[in-house]
């Protein structure tokens, strides 16, 4: 009886593999056309798709407050923020997930004397927990794990390509968000990709929890957060920054 029950199931298969193959002699089998993707139109030069929200446009602080809820006292000149050290982290109002992010950012010319992470350092922080490190590392070494475009204290970059201070630099960040169980257990990590002025410096890495400057990352349930820039001491500009969710 088994062994006939495994024999009409085998034949069964048989015939299901015949007919698909049938079927895949045929290109539309294989085509999918619903749904379709929504319309984007993209902008020239980095400015926003239509469908992004823009977080800075060069005019003014509206979108962003300090940790405190406050307004925010970074300088804003020629369309563009300078952090004003001391004044701290700034971050959006509005709260994100999934997520792509334009950011662009300039490093000030800095005396010789500073080297390292104290040269041009900020952040971009998604859901104020996972920094992007943002470093002038044109000719200013430091630990791998630390300089531009590392996911800092868990990821190397791919590589540098870091311009020179005064000139401009674009990110371009896929940020998806971790996932959590109701019990607060991680159900699937954080992952970030990064290309730096268009070079590829993070791929889909996977995030061991959030950013820590001593110690090892973890995670810790929470919900969608803002994007948190860093007052790290250096007068390190940004300017043109939107988001698409995702
Ligand atoms: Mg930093």
């Amino acid at each position: 009886m088994k062994k006939n029950l495994f024999l009409s199931g085998a034949l069964l298969l048989n015939a299901f593999a015949i007919f698909a193959q049938d079927d895949l002699t045929k290109p539309q089998t294989t085509e999918v056309w619903e749904p379709q993707p929504k319309i984007v139109t993209p902008a020239d030069n980095n400015a926003p798709p239509s469908d992004a929200i823009v977080l800075f446009d060069g005019k003014g602080f509206n979108e962003w407050e300090t940790l405190k809820n406050k307004a925010v006292e970074w300088a804003l000149k020629d369309g563009a923020m300078t952090v004003v050290g001391g004044k701290g982290n700034i971050k959006t109002k509005k709260t994100f997930g999934d997520c792509q992010l334009h950011v662009e950012w300039r490093s000030p010319i800095e005396s010789d004397t500073l080297k390292g992470q104290m040269k041009g350092n900020s952040g971009v922080f998604f859901q104020q927990r996972y920094e992007v490190q943002v470093l002038n590392n044109y000719q200013n070494k430091t630990y791998a794990n630390g300089q531009a475009t590392a996911i800092y204290k868990q990821h190397i970059p791919l590589a540098n390509a870091c311009r020179k201070p005064m000139e401009w630099q674009t990110y371009d960040i896929v940020f998806t968000a971790p996932r959590f169980r109701k019990n607060g257990s991680l159900e699937r990590p954080a992952y970030i990709t990064v290309l730096h002025n268009g070079i590829i410096t993070q791929n889909h890495v996977e995030l061991q929890g959030a950013t820590e400057y001593i110690g090892t990352p973890q995670y810790k349930m929470h919900g969608n957060g803002a994007i948190e820039l860093q007052d790290h001491g250096n007068a390190v500009s940004f300017r043109n920054i939107w988001i698409r969710e995702l």
